[in-house]
């Protein structure tokens, strides 16, 4: 399953947030996905929450926030929102538009309690 293995890389990140802020629990984790990643948020939460079990993420909520694919004309110039993957430039019908993002996945932010300190939140 694509997604199992998208979270269980999610999870050397955050294992390694965990050791060096000495967090001790983490209360949500907001990630970005690409539109051309192809998750379903659905089956991502599921695999989150079967990971998080028994770590610190143990019951955090996570959030799944949607890049939207965006490609850049290479006649006009002009950057569109890309609906379909085989886009046309709505500005000068071109077609050699270039994907600019919509693979990415990352961890926009973590909010986390540290061992001693008050809640804190951690941008990566
Ligand atoms: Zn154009």
């Amino acid at each position: 399953m694509h997604e199992i293995a998208i979270v269980s890389s999610l999870f050397e990140i955050i294992n390694r947030k965990v050791k060096e802020h000495r967090i001790e629990t983490i209360s949500r984790v907001c990630l970005k996905v690409g539109e051309l990643t192809a998750v379903e948020p659905m089956t991502l939460t599921a695999c989150f929450e079967v990971l998080a079990e028994g770590t610190a993420a143990q019951g955090a909520e996570l959030m799944i926030g949607t890049v939207p694919l965006m490609g850049l004309c290479g006649s006009c110039g002009i950057s569109s929102r890309v609906v379909r993957y085989d886009s046309v430039c709505p500005c000068c019908r071109g077609d050699t538009v270039a994907l600019l993002n919509g693979q990415e996945l990352y961890i926009e932010s973590l909010e986390a309690t540290c061992k001693g300190e008050q809640s804190e939140k951690t941008a990566t």
